[in-house]
């Protein structure tokens, strides 16, 4: 047999057909059910096959799908940025629509840049990120992202943007501990600032909680003060990607609201439209906007699809879903549930070194010793292999490893939609229990 049409992750691989959804179960043509512990890649956050969604589908392309936003606008996008924007916090009012989270980072950048030079401010055009984060695939994104593995084959195309250390207590990169540490991570933002001069920073992105890098690291409850508070003696703005914590993922609509921290500006996807079409959003502060409207009046972005009423009535739709059924509150909830559970597995088996989260975004690490935190060597694979015994086994987890160079960093998301039941948690626990001590055997 010739190889396949569809560029798959790994060629070769052969990958399940699935055939439908329904809740957080997925179907495959062979008949086999998995459990989405992942929500695909964090997204999925109202569950699969929901038929609100579908019927919300059908009552806009009855109408139009599409318009090209630099002749028309809709319904479905002026109230889908209304909506974003009442829930957003402060002043942050004004939304400009994308199709992926790294369009939303990458329009957070040029927004940024743009903002200073409106002021005449031309030098202001470098990014500060962390090592141990992810901010998307795109050059500009990429640039931004503190990600060794998914940088290497580009980094002579990627804009050399400074990082700052993650706050990342369990495996901290500056060696200190908390809370003695003083969040000494946060402090070196500004050293850094120091160091290349405020006049060359527009901004510093952060995930609120890290996800795909790190498996969902939770900063101290310092850090974001301390961090707005660097931004604002330096007169550089401040970029929440939420991409994968907003729209209620942590159990608040935006994780930053956990900390009482407005970021200048939001970036969102994933969960924006639960994975029911490509759309995200960057929301964008008055602050910004005022001098862009007494300036050019551009907003320098856009794409062919931005806006596009189609997409924009299924976020509607998807918010008005997670509005009827409480899912924000029901993900704080079941966070809890889900992490109170993972801590049971914890002591039962050595491998797991820490187990952290908020809300629904869970995450484990695993760990050589659990004593010294010996991570094991790449070659160990054990992320790979869990996800491979989790699996056949008939639950989905997502693999958050590669954000730190030589270090294996094996974590794993146990984030599942946010719809989810206490029921179906103990039998996604289960199947978890029963994996990871296969594992703990294959690794002995
Ligand atoms: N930002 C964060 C925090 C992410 O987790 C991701 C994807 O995993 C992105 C940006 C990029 O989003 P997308 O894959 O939709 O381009």
């Amino acid at each position: 047999m010739g190889r396949s049409h569809l560029i798959k992750p790994v060629l070769g691989n052969n990958y399940p057909v699935i055939s439908h959804g329904k809740g957080i179960y997925l179907y495959d043509k062979e008949g086999n059910q998995y459990i989405d512990g992942s929500s695909g890649a964090i997204t999925a956050n109202i569950g699969h096959g929901v038929h609100e969604i579908a019927e919300a589908m059908w009552n806009q392309a009855k109408h139009v799908s599409f318009v090209y936003r630099s002749q028309f606008t809709s319904d479905a996008a002026e109230q889908l940025a209304e909506k974003l924007a009442n829930y957003a916090p402060g002043d942050l009012n004004s939304v400009f629509f994308v199709n992926s989270g790294s369009e939303a980072t990458e329009t957070a950048l040029k927004v940024a840049i743009q903002y200073f030079q409106e002021q005449g401010i031309v030098t202001k055009t470098k990014v500060i990120s962390r090592w141990t984060s992810y901010h998307g695939i795109t050059l500009g994104a990429l640039s931004m992202s503190g990600h060794p593995l998914r940088r290497q084959r580009f980094t002579s195309l990627l804009e050399d943007f400074p990082a700052a250390p993650a706050p990342y207590c369990y495996q901290c990169p500056l060696n200190e501990t908390y809370p003695g540490c003083g969040v000494k991570c946060a402090d070196d933002l500004e050293n850094i600032i120091q160091t290349l001069g405020p006049d060359q920073i527009a901004a510093f992105i952060a995930e609120p909680v890290i996800g795909a890098s790190g498996g969902a690291i939770v900063p101290p409850d310092e850090y974001f003060k301390k961090i707005r508070a660097v931004c604002d003696k330096y007169n550089i703005l401040l970029i929440a990607d939420e991409v994968m914590t907003g729209m209620g993922r942590t159990g608040k609509m935006f994780a930053m609201e956990h900390w009482n921290v407005i970021p200048d500006i939001i970036a969102l996807g994933k969960g924006m439209s639960a994975g029911y079409t490509p759309m995200a959003a960057t929301i964008v502060s008055d602050r910004i906007m005022d001098v862009i409207e007494a300036g050019t009046k551009v907003v320098m972005s856009g794409h062919t699809f931005s806006a596009n009423p189609q997409s924009a009535a299924v976020c509607l739709a998807v918010i008005e879903f997670m509005e009827k059924y409480k899912l924000q509150e029901n993900a704080a909830a079941m966070g809890e549930y889900l992490v109170n559970h993972l801590q049971r597995l914890q002591w039962k088996y050595p491998l797991i070194g820490d187990v952290r989260g908020k809300g629904l975004l869970c995450g484990i690490e695993f760990v050589k010793d659990p004593i010294t935190r010996e991570p094991f060597e790449l070659s160990s694979k054990v992320v790979d292999r869990l996800l491979s015994i989790c699996f056949t086994k008939g639950l989905l987890v997502y693999p958050a490893v590669g954000g730190v160079t030589g270090f294996s960093g094996d974590s794993i998301l146990v984030s599942p939609p946010l719809t989810v039941t206490k029921e179906q948690i103990s039998d996604m626990v289960d199947i978890l229990d029963q994996s990871i001590s296969e594992l703990t055997t294959q690794l002995i």
